[in-house]
């Protein structure tokens, strides 16, 4: 156990260690390069201590374990940023991944290695270990990992200037990614062939890539400053220094300077580099410094080149020329053996400023001729125009005319180009621009759509519940009405029925009411009639004559009264005994109402006596009414048997007006002067009429009719 014990200890150890540093490094302030180096020193001295516990381990666990610890030793490294312990760890990584069969983690390692050769310029080894990547790849169909080895293909061809081929391997790597789902390789990628389209010229479509780019990294969160760098260098290219500026602030806020010191020093020193273009030669100086310490820590020999070539650049900026040489003598060796072309030929491109400066003529010449040749290869067009018009200027120097013109007109040919490179990717980048601000308005709008579908989704359901709380509402209503309505319904059965009851008691009254009330018009008819002949009986008569005298008297409306005595009638109830006397009756009652009309007035007097009352024009024509009666009785009578007897009528005629003006206005006057009249004419022989009159009452007799 003690031998995996040390060893997992042991790391565990330096990886304690690293992290202490690392705050160390910002608490006190101390350069990064100097915790860096230090660190690496140690991390190789662990690597060898740990070497001969591996293989023991190896030997005793097995590959497995071995494995294990070998890939805990290589992170370890990796992590105290020692890129060559760390390379040889990974090398042994995939050597025993290789006989554990684990195919995985044997890319995993090989992948790690050419990182590792990349940051230590060995594009080599680099190239080697991305054909075995490839192979292993298409072996396991492991398409990320085909991937990666045309990622790291394209890297090397870029560095070494073969554009066309780090397109082709780029595009090949991101045409693998694109449905992978490995984001992190994919943003590399597409980062990457942003970088080429840089280097050709293309910033549309190299901006377009790495806003792609971004926009990946900034979902996985990851790598954030390479393309925000990245997307500085391309303002920078665009002369567009704000922006620059910006991207490059934005890229070094992305990135601890402690924890990956690798990238901030990528970062600050193509910072650096914008800085020389826009003449900030004193900022320019500090920002390679940084870099040049971290790097040169780390063993990053390629942009320790880079940083010594801007550092020069500064320099001679700030017109220190001598040290400024210095750099980029320096730089030039870097280039020449790492084989950098842009190194080389920006390197020589300086120094031939300085040289020319110097009126070092025949060494600027040299120079800048190399210097054109390499640019002219890597087709760098600004620095290319800036070649010519100094190699011009030399030439002019010299007095070779000839050569200046050639120059010269390269210089415009060259100027030409750049200048109409410059407006179309101007232009092209104002479309690039204008296609993501459109993008963005796209999202805005899906994301203001999302929201008006939310808020849409949100009222449907206050909707669904306002319908909810509408519906049951609806219903208690709907059940409080039916409650009511039976109760209503209820209340109507029985008012109708209280109704029915009473308007049965209010027939039954009204019949019992009918009933009285025709009794009560019998009761009275019977009370004003008489029995027998059902004429005014004499009490209502008098009461009738009474009411016309009345009325008659004031106005002097004539009125008469009939007294009519039936003759011998004595004789015919004792001959044919009462009840025929009372048929003899009915039928001399009937035998005067024919001689009468209505407004007559028939009644009673008393036994076999009668009285007739005329009012108006029938009174004065008193005398004609009683001798139709006479004549009537008379005729009727004699058609009924009487007994052999005739049975007649007497008629006395009273007129109000003959009365003497004492008595006018008395009934027992008017009947008695009628009955005073009949009396005459029963007298004068029965069967006839006779009128009263004043002057024959005072003579004793009356006026014969
Ligand atoms: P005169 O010609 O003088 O009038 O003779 P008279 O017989 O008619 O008169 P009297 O006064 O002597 O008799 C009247 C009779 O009339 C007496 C009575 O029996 C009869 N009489 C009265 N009322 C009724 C009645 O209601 N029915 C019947 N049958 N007879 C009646
Ligand atoms: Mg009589
Ligand atoms: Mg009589």
């Amino acid at each position: 156990m003690s031998w995996i014990l040390r060893p997992a200890l042991l790391v565990a150890g330096l990886l304690a260690m690293a992290s202490v540093r690392a705050e160390a490094g910002k608490v006190e302030n101390t350069t990064v390069q100097e915790s860096t180096s230090s660190l690496i020193q140690l991390a190789a001295l662990a690597g060898q201590a740990l070497e001969p516990a591996r293989l023991l381990i190896t030997r005793l666990a097995g590959v497995d374990a071995g494995l294990l610890l070998a890939t805990a030793q290589a992170h370890a490294m990796q992590a105290l940023h020692a890129a060559d312990p760390a390379r040889a760890a990974w090398h042994d990584v995939a050597q025993l991944a290789q006989l554990a069969g684990n195919a995985k983690a044997q890319m995993r390692a090989i992948e790690q290695q050419a990182e590792m050769n990349l940051l230590l310029s060995d594009y080599a080894a680099a190239s080697r270990q991305a054909d075995a990547l490839l192979a292993l790849a298409r072996r396991e169909h492991a398409n990320n990992y085909e991937a990666s080895a045309h990622g790291y293909y394209g890297v090397v061809a870029r560095r070494r200037g073969d554009l066309d081929a780090a397109l082709e391997h780029y595009t090949l790597a991101i045409g693998m990614l694109r449905h992978s789902g490995d984001e992190f390789r994919l943003a590399l990628m597409i980062g990457n062939l942003g970088t080429v389209f840089r280097d050709r010229g293309d910033f549309a479509r190299a901006l377009e890539l790495q806003l792609e780019s971004l926009a990946i990294r900034e979902r996985i969160g990851d790598h954030l400053e390479t393309t925000l760098r990245n997307i500085a260098l391309l303002y920078r290219e665009i002369e567009d220094e704000d922006n620059a500026r910006r991207y490059f602030e934005r890229a070094l806020a992305a990135v601890d300077r402690h924890a990956n010191p690798e990238r901030y020093a990528s970062v600050i020193g193509s910072y650096a580099s914008l800085l020389n273009d826009v003449g900030d030669h004193a900022a320019a100086l500090g920002a390679a410094r940084e870099a040049l310490a971290i790097d040169s820590g780390l063993g990053n020999r390629a942009n320790q080149g880079l940083e010594r070539l801007e550092i020069g650049r500064a320099l001679h900026g700030l017109d220190e020329d001598t040290e400024a040489a210095e750099q980029l003598e320096s730089a030039l060796e870097i280039g020449r053996r790492l084989g950098q072309h842009e190194i080389v030929a920006r390197a020589l491109l300086s120094l031939a400023e300085i040289n020319q400066i110097q009126h070092n003529s025949l060494r600027a010449r040299g120079m800048i001729d190399e210097a054109i040749a390499g640019l002219e290869t890597a087709l760098l067009r600004p620095q290319l125009a800036r070649a010519y018009a100094l190699r011009e200027k030399i030439a002019l120097a010299d007095r070779d005319p000839a050569t200046a013109l050639r120059f010269l007109r390269l210089y415009s040919e060259q100027r030409e180009l750049l200048i109409g490179t410059r407006a179309s990717r101007q232009l092209g980048v104002l479309q690039a621009r204008h296609a993501r601000a459109e993008a963005d308005k796209d999202l805005a709008l899906l994301q203001k759509d999302n929201e008006l579908q939310a808020v849409r989704i949100d009222k449907q359901d206050v909707e669904r519940q306002l319908g909810m709380v509408g519906l049951v509402g609806l219903l208690l209503a709907l059940f409080l009405i039916s409650w009511r309505f039976q109760g209503m319904r209820q209340l109507n059965a029985a008012l109708r029925l209280k109704n029915d009851e009473i308007d049965a008691k209010s027939q039954a009254l009204a019949l019992a009411n009918l009933h009285l009330e025709q009794r009560a018009s019998e009761l009275y008819r019977a009370a004003i009639s008489d029995p027998l002949t059902g004429v005014h009986n004499r009490a209502h008569l008098r009461e009738l004559i009474e009411d016309r005298i009345a009325h008659c008297w004031p106005s002097a409306v004539p009125l008469a009264v009939l007294l009519i005595d039936f003759d011998h009638f004595k004789q015919v109830n004792d001959q044919l005994g009462h009840l025929h006397g009372d048929r003899v009756l009915l039928a001399g009652v009937a035998s005067i109402r024919e001689c009468l009309r209505s407004g007559d007035i028939l009644g009673r007097f008393g036994g076999e006596e009668f009285v007739v009352m005329l009012e108006g024009a029938r009174a004065v024509a008193a005398v004609e009414v009683a001798e139709c009666v006479r004549a009537q009785v008379q005729l009727s009578l004699a058609g009924i048997d009487t007994g052999g007897i005739a049975v007649t009528v007497s008629v006395g005629i009273a007129l109000l007006a003959d009365l003497a003006k004492a008595e006018q206005a008395s009934v027992d006057a008017l009947l008695d002067a009628s009955d005073r009249a009949m009396y005459l004419a029963k007298a004068a022989g029965r069967n006839r009429i006779a009128r009263f009159s004043t002057a024959a009452a005072a003579r004793g007799d009356m006026e014969n009719a």
